[in-house]
């Protein structure tokens, strides 16, 4: 079978990687993919949103599989255009509904699932600029810090944590009456500061049965220490030592378990991958965020785990045969360090040569930020490659990953070089 790949992000290059590896899988295409994809599949130049130019490819490829990788095609509604549209309804995209993506375009919607099914997550209100009087009251009933969120999606910028009450009330007003988040803050999320450690689960699910993958930690600041501006993500560990099998019971039964039976109850059309952003609060687990896609750097540890052919559990989603389809994990630890662009994630130069790729031994490149320019690979973006490894444990694996980093070199160079080192 063909397959089609929407996205171009280390995230792709990993989904990629694994789909590759399965013998159902004949052509891939990436769209419009990086320097990675383009080596080990068929790079199309179009945008994953532009769904006709989307269908006309489908079409001409006789491509008959689509997975989405990014988070924006999906809130657009790529699952529901080729659902509804009677030339590609045959065609299986791996994805939730438009609707159900809003778990991820909203977050007053997320909450109201949460709520209503019962899954642990902080209290919250949600405002608007009619009641945004009544939200500066809210704020005053509860204690710092003072989490706001837009409630539509802001490229990772529209959670704002506030230690002063006025100054939280001040940016309530920027956001509701000013737009500070344009149309994602015509609505406010409140809620309560939940004080732990986070982590992520990974569920596949055809909104019936579900298989969980891998669970990994993301190290989301750019500095050392976790200090410093929020990035896509520094690197990543799986699994994760802190999440033991009775927290991940917890895990399971109460919020995993739950989810799906969400789905269930509210006919909710999903057909792809959860991501289930938590905290640990003392030994429970609680839900921050739904994401309706995999994290990235967090694919890049969690595919190179799953042992069982991915191809053949996106079939099984459509097929309604997940349940009975085996989905085994690799024993393994896997951990990845992101290598940036210096200036990330502020201003940032592209078009640097990366030298020494094909020096790197028992360690996985995964592309990010890359293009091809005439034989070079070339930077191309603020998150440039993964280097992932697998260890028996995932201080082996890190370790790995620096040992390759040290070959691998481009114009101002950044990464961490903390990773793991906290656990
Ligand atoms: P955007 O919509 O702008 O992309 P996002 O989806 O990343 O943002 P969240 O995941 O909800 O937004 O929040 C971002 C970060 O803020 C979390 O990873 C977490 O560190 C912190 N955070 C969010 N909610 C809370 C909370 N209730 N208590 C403590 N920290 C929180």
């Amino acid at each position: 079978m063909n397959i089609l790949l929407l996205g171009s992000g280390g995230r792709e290059h990993a989904l990629a990687w694994k789909m590759l590896q399965s013998p159902q899988c004949s052509k891939l295409f990436v769209a419009p993919g990086n320097a990675g994809t383009s080596a080990i599949a068929n790079n199309v130049n179009i945008n994953p949103t532009d769904f006709e130019a989307v269908k006309k490819l489908v079409q001409q490829e006789n491509i008959g599989m689509v997975v989405v990788g990014p988070e924006d095609p999906l809130v657009k509604g790529v699952y529901d255009y080729f659902k509804n549209d009677s030339e590609l309804s045959n065609v299986p995209v791996i994805g939730p509904s438009k609707y159900a993506a809003q778990l991820e375009g909203s977050k007053e919607f997320a909450k109201k699932f949460l709520v209503k099914n019962n899954i642990p997550t902080a209290a919250y209100e949600s405002f608007t600029k009619e009641t945004v009087e009544k939200g500066c009251d809210f704020l005053t009933t509860l204690k710092a810090p003072y989490v706001l969120k837009a409630d539509g999606l802001a490229a990772g910028k529209g959670v704002l944590i506030i230690n002063d009450l006025a100054e939280a009330q001040q940016e309530l007003r920027n956001m509701l009456v000013d737009a500070k988040f344009g149309q994602a803050s015509t609505k406010v999320v409140i809620e309560e500061f939940l004080d732990g450690i986070e982590l992520s689960c990974f569920v596949l699910t055809d909104g019936e049965s579900y298989k969980l993958l891998p669970m990994a930690k993301d190290y989301k600041r750019i500095g050392e220490g976790d200090t410093g501006l929020n990035t896509g993500g520094m690197g990543a560990v799986s699994p994760v030592p802190f999440a033991d099998a009775e927290f991940l019971e917890k895990i399971e039964t109460r919020i995993v378990k739950p989810t799906i039976q969400g789905f269930k109850n509210e006919n909710i059309d999903y057909k792809g991958f959860v991501f289930i952003g938590l905290i640990k609060v003392g030994n429970d687990p609680y839900v921050i965020e739904y994401n309706v896609r995999m994290g990235d750097p967090e694919t890049e540890v969690v595919m190179p785990r799953v042992k069982s052919d991915l191809v053949e559990a996106f079939k099984a989603l459509h097929n309604g045969t997940l349940a009975q389809t085996a989905f085994e994990i690799d024993e393994r630890s896997a951990a990845t360090i992101m290598l940036v662009s210096g200036g990330y994630p502020e201003d940032y130069e592209k078009g640097k040569v990366i030298t020494g790729l094909d020096k790197v031994e028992d360690s996985i490149v995964f592309h990010a930020g890359t293009k091809d320019d005439n034989g070079n690979v070339v930077t191309n973006g603020g998150r440039v490659i993964a280097v992932t490894s697998y260890g028996t444990d995932f201080k082996e694996a890190i370790k790995k990953s620096y040992q390759n980093i040290d070959k691998l070199n481009f114009d101002k160079i950044y990464f961490r070089k903390d990773i793991g080192f906290d656990l």
